[in-house]
């Protein structure tokens, strides 16, 4: 029988991860399953916690939060031989739709305990390894500014905030993209790079990416006037931006980013800077717990 290890972001979600845990333990002891429940206590908390996890033979580590959450705990069990899990917790929970894991707890550990696993691919970008999406651009400038805090405003109005100054001060930026037969120069307002199809919280802005063909899902969104980007974004949610004659869709094995300046990229929940982002693949690299359908 399998062993588990719940690596549970108490505050992801404004405490819903937390509030999981009652059912989540109860499920567990009702099956007679092996497993122990550790709560981060800080950001990059999960990364070490989950590498033990995985040290002491656990053969599951199931991050119990967002994006973030599974972000960090794929990074710690990444070289071992534990299976990565998700359950929804989180504000953004992409991967764990992307691994169609229930929303609901009940459910979700059903599959969790029937363990359907496959192998997904790995992406890695400045010494961080992804498995769903990530931004370069207006996206990321977006993120940045949340993360920097916009008081008084929190969550979705946050958000609106932040994407309504951004709409009036971001500047776009030259960049050479080498997308394995040469670079060429380009002016986008973002470039999406993913195994998965969405990300911040159900942008499918590749609706076509196949998480295990040992190659990445490209969207260069070539630079456009603000006023149609408000008009165009909500297509995103219903993956339809890729329709419109300023995406240009691409796939790759490898991709090389050279930015005019230093850009915020966000990964998942964190944000890194850079003027160079080299991606690669790991082919099914990450073994993963998928849910049923
Ligand atoms: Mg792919």
């Amino acid at each position: 029988m399998k062993s588990y290890k719940f690596i549970v972001n108490p505050v992801a979600g404004a405490g819903k991860a937390y509030s999981l845990l009652p059912r989540l333990k109860e499920i567990m002891k009702e099956s007679g399953i092996d497993y122990d429940i550790y709560e981060t206590r800080e950001p990059r908390d999960a990364i070490e916690s989950a590498r033990t996890a995985a040290k002491e033979g656990y053969d599951i580590v199931v991050a119990v939060g967002g994006d973030g959450t599974v972000n960090e705990v794929l990074n710690g069990i990444v070289g071992t031989k534990a299976t990565l899990a998700v359950i929804h917790g989180g504000k953004g929970n992409d991967f764990a739709t992307a691994v169609n894991m229930p929303t609901e707890i009940n459910p979700a550990c059903k599959a969790l305990i029937d363990a359907n696993i496959r192998s997904i691919d790995l992406g890695k970008v400045m010494d961080r390894y992804f498995i769903n999406s990530v931004g370069i651009g207006f996206d990321a400038a977006v993120a940045e500014r949340v993360n920097r805090g916009v008081k008084p405003f929190k969550g979705v109005s946050a958000y609106i905030y932040a994407v309504l100054e951004m709409l009036i001060s971001y500047q776009t930026t030259d960049m050479e993209v080498d997308l394995g037969d040469g670079a060429f120069a380009c002016h986008p307002t973002l470039v999406a790079v993913g195994i998965g199809q969405a990300y911040g919280g159900g942008m499918r802005i590749l609706p076509d990416a196949i998480q295990d063909d040992g190659l990445f899902d490209v969207c260069i969104l070539d630079k456009m006037k603000k006023p149609f980007m408000l008009y165009h974004f909500p297509k995103v949610f219903k993956g339809k931006l890729k329709h419109l004659e300023e995406s240009n869709m691409f796939r790759a094995r490898e991709i090389k980013i050279k930015l005019n300046e230093a850009r915020p990229m966000h990964l998942e929940g964190e944000i890194l800077r850079g003027d160079y982002m080299h991606f690669t693949i790991e082919e099914k690299a990450m073994p993963v717990i998928f849910g049923p359908g």
